[in-house]
């Protein structure tokens, strides 16, 4: 799959960005914005925005908004790095408990410009939510800090309820699509953590040409590595410098793959075209609050 600039497939039926704007969507937004935090939800202009706002969920993305990798399908500022902020824990935080936020979810653009990725950052803001909202819900979805396994478990110390690290899609098509990333690598990283005993969710874009037989065979290595929770959604062309959309996957496919991941194990999946790897599918927090129950 080369992108030269071709004419964008048109969009099909199914894909319709979920409006849902009322108070709590601009109560979300204007907490965000006050407190001067990044979402990957605007960043990736993620089509269920609208949606998760109105309901008071956003995924905060830590560590800055520009990344030191370039992911050809992912819309995140790719201009040099800025230090990071030292109080973006505390402002985290207070954005939480002023947001009422029960389920929080925390990602990060890649810093390898950092010794530790940033992971000590990562800690204090998972610990901190902790400390100020005890009950809270806290999924983490984190890069690979180059398999750094120190940096891995200093994240893992603070005691996130979910563990997330993306796959993203089949390594067939990571010099493709994630250059940088390395897919053996991104294994050990989920394996590391479920090792651990920690609930741990991995998701896949679809629609980069990837074909069935590949997803299954991402789907086993993935449960190998300790995986409890899959998601896969349609990948979107974030603009016409980024990746095209190779295809767009039925309904019906998305509905083979989720029986597939099933068939395969996993506790809970989401497998449609407008979910998101940060997004909150119903069920989802009783599977892991169930999850959470047993190992205790
Ligand atoms: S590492 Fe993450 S934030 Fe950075 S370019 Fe890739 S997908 Fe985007």
């Amino acid at each position: 799959m080369d992108n030269e600039a071709t004419t964008p497939l048109p969009r099909p039926p199914w894909i319709r960005v979920r409006i849902g704007q009322n108070g709590l969507f601009e109560a979300t937004k204007a907490r965000v914005h006050e407190r001067g935090l990044h979402t990957v939800c605007e960043s990736a202009f993620c089509p269920n925005m609208g949606k998760c706002w109105a309901h008071g969920r956003a995924t905060i993305m830590i560590l800055g908004d520009r990344c030191t990798r370039r992911c050809r399908f992912c819309n995140v500022d790719k201009k040099p790095v800025l230090p990071p902020d030292p109080e973006e824990p505390a402002k985290v935080t207070a954005a939480v408990k002023e947001t009422g936020l029960r389920e929080v979810v925390i990602t990060s653009v890649t810093r390898d410009d950092l010794p530790d990725g940033g992971a000590g950052i990562w800690a204090d803001t998972v610990s901190s939510i902790r400390r100020a909202v005890p009950s809270a819900l806290i999924e983490v979805l984190v890069p690979d800090f180059k398999g750094d396994r120190a940096a891995i478990d200093t994240v893992l110390d603070a005691g996130p309820d979910v563990f997330g690290h993306n796959l993203e899609t089949v390594p067939r098509l990571y010099p493709e699509v994630r250059p940088q990333a390395n897919y053996q690598r991104s294994l050990a990283v989920l394996r590391q953590a479920s090792e651990r005993g920690f609930v741990v969710k991995t998701s896949l874009m679809l629609g980069l040409g990837e074909n069935l037989d590949e997803i299954k065979a991402v789907l086993a290595d993935a449960r190998q590595s300790g995986c409890s929770i899959f998601y896969a959604g349609q990948y979107l062309q974030p603009s016409p410098k980024h990746l095209p959309v190779a295809r767009y996957v039925t309904p019906d496919e998305f509905d083979t793959v989720k029986q597939s991941a099933l068939a395969a194990g996993f506790g809970f999946v989401a497998s449609s075209p407008l979910v998101r790897s940060s997004y909150h599918e119903q069920g989802q927090t009783e599977f892991v609050l169930a999850q959470r129950k047993d190992k205790a």
